[in-house]
């Protein structure tokens, strides 16, 4: 089954989709990870990106539109979950119509929610491995030892759009349009809701249900 998960920044998009893409067998296809590697690599792509993602703005849509299809379509037909994209309802329009047009669905869509007060106090305090990707947090779930991955020994980084005035723009951004999709998706099959307010294996524990239900 392909899945998609969407929510304001800092709700756990990240971290419980790369743990539930683990346990469903799906290849974890984060939007945010995906433009990050072509700012890395200096793709043309990547370089275009760069100042949007570096103001907290999105990404132009036929930027993105095309990544994700290429990057679906390198999976070969095995089961995606889609994190951070679609942002807006022109992503959703045009992600209905690549999926038509490759004969493939959405199992569930499942959007999560927090209070705007934790979404601050983790995008702040969020702390990433530069080798692994995997995610810690100042104070909520800090590493072993200081700056360093616990599971790999990497460094780690905070993203230069954790800022407080760039986190701002984002969830801005979100309000006006990503919030939107809310309405588009409310009444399709397999739609649900979650609070991702809580503490994390609670919040997995919703999203395994809300998956397998
Ligand atoms: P994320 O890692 O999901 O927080 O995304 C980081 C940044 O990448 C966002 O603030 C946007 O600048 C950009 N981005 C991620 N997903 C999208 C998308 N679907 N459309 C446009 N820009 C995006």
């Amino acid at each position: 089954m392909n899945l998609i998960l969407f929510g304001p920044p800092g709700v756990g998009k990240g971290t419980q989709g790369a743990r539930l893409a683990n346990d469903f067998d799906m290849a974890h296809l984060a939007m945010g990870d995906i433009l990050r590697a072509a700012v890395r690599d200096e793709t043309p792509a990547g370089l275009e990106a760069k100042q949007y993602m570096d103001a907290g703005q999105l990404v132009p849509d036929a930027v993105v539109v095309a990544m994700i299809e290429e990057t679906i379509m390198a999976g070969n037909g095995h089961d995606f979950l889609l994190d951070g994209f679609p942002r807006n309802v022109s992503q959703a329009e045009a992600l209905d119509e690549m999926l038509a047009r490759h004969s493939l669905k959405i199992g569930r869509i499942v959007f999560m929610d927090a209070p705007k007060e934790s979404l601050l106090k983790r995008l702040c305090g969020r702390l990433i491995c530069r080798a692994c990707g995997f995610g810690f947090h100042r104070q909520y779930s800090p590493p072993l030892k200081s700056g360093c991955c616990d599971r790999c020994g990497g460094e780690l980084y905070q993203r230069d759009d954790d800022r407080e005035d760039v986190i701002a723009n984002r969830l801005e951004v979100y309000h006006e349009q990503t919030a939107p999709l809310l309405d588009f998706y409310r009444h399709r099959e397999g739609f649900t809701k979650i609070d991702a307010g809580g503490e994390m294996d609670a919040v997995y524990a919703a999203l395994k249900e809300a998956v397998n239900g």
